[in-house]
């Protein structure tokens, strides 16, 4: 039987900490969550609740994991959230890339619909070669965090005074602490976004995590009215918030450019598609992801349990690292944590 007196405390407020904390409170665990209040990845993302349509082909197993755990999301959070339609488009500029797509999506079961490139819901944008209806949406991320921080009180978490908590490791018990969290503490959950890496150094475990810059933009003109994604061309979706849209940029192998270069490679898709007419509208922003810096690591829903750690990883005998990759599969991530402290010691 796992021991359900156990103490546990988990650092990081986002999605996908809240969504551990609530998963485990539920299991009758006694949790507690500290955050620091500031806006990590899930709130400054670009709020699409994703299907797997568009990482079929490029992460099979991330599009697995996104079409398998999405609807774990409960409804009474997801829906007060969404924004504009409750389906989304997949476009292609050529039809060259169209079926590897298809056999991708049809391999994992994706429910996708090919629709008419002049379908009147494309009207806005250039006509496509080919034309997709995909299952994804977006959503308003500070409505779907307020309901789940609400939803883990009504749960049971208690929340720590907010700060920024630092971890210190004992070499003798092997051991990490955080000084005052308000008691005793058997277990930490470490789910602080792209801040893992540098509070684990800190701490001196060692790990094999890595911290990677996405480069997107909002622009305050666009105003649409579904979540579009383009598969196979120089932008990657654009998705619809209240007050405006969040501009997905694709990378050049993996990575991005100065401000100024993906600046003007953001202006240049939007202009070519009719979209863009004022620059003051534009902004850059950049996001910070944290993941396995490993080829064979699971990219979304991993977890390293340090008191058996994987290869790379210092043993640390009460401390467990959650890395979600998707908001999406905050859920899975949480199942994953919780059968973790389930097991005996
Ligand atoms: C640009 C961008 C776009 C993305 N788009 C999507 C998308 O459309 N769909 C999707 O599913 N996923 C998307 N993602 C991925 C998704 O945002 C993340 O996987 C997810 O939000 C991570 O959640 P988290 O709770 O682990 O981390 P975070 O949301 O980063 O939360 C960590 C929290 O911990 C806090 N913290 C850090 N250090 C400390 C400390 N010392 N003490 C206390 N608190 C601390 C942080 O301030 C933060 O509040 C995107 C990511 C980026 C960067």
């Amino acid at each position: 039987m796992p021991d359900r007196t156990k103490k546990i405390l988990v650092i990081g407020a986002g999605l996908c900490g809240l969504a551990i904390a609530v998963t485990a409170a539920r299991r009758g665990f006694d949790v507690a969550c500290a955050g620091d209040g500031r806006r990590g990845a899930s709130l400054a993302n670009f709020g699409q609740l994703h299907s797997g349509a568009v990482l079929a082909p490029v992460l099979p197993d991330v599009a697995q994991a996104c079409w398998h755990h999405r609807n774990e999301w409960p409804d009474e959070l997801l829906r007060p959230a969404q924004v504009g339609k409750p389906c989304g488009y997949a476009l292609f500029n050529t039809a060259e890339a169209v079926d590897r797509y298809r056999t991708a999506w049809q391999h994992i079961g994706i429910d996708v619909e090919e629709i008419n490139p002049g379908h009147p819901a494309l009207a806005a944008t250039r006509p496509p070669a080919a034309a997709f209806r995909v299952p994804d949406f977006s959503v308003d991320l500070d409505i779907l965090h307020a309901r789940l921080t609400a939803l883990a009180r009504d749960s049971g978490v208690s929340s720590l005074p907010r700060r920024q908590v630092r971890l210190h490791r004992d070499p003798e018990t092997g051991m990490v602490t955080v000084g005052d969290d308000g008691g005793r503490r058997d277990l930490i959950v470490l789910t602080a976004g792209a801040d893992i890496p540098d509070m684990l150094a800190q701490a001196g475990v060692a790990h094999t995590l890595r911290q990677r810059r996405i480069a997107w933009g909002r622009h305050a003109e666009i105003r649409p009215t579904a979540l579009t994604y383009w598969l196979d061309g120089d932008l990657l979706a654009i998705s619809p918030d209240r007050a405006d849209a969040r501009i997905g940029l694709p990378s050049i192998n993996g990575e991005y450019g100065t401000n100024e270069v993906e600046y003007a490679r953001m202006r240049t898709a939007l202009v070519r598609r009719g979209l863009h007419s004022s620059d003051a509208e534009l902004r850059l922003q950049w996001g910070v992801v944290c993941e396995p810096a490993t080829a064979l690591a699971d990219l979304t829903s991993f977890v390293a349990d340090l008191r058996d750690p994987p290869t790379g990883w210092s043993r640390v005998l009460n401390l467990l690292v959650a890395v979600p990759g998707k908001w999406t599969t905050a859920w899975h991530c949480a199942e994953r944590v919780v059968s973790y402290l389930e097991e005996e010691d």
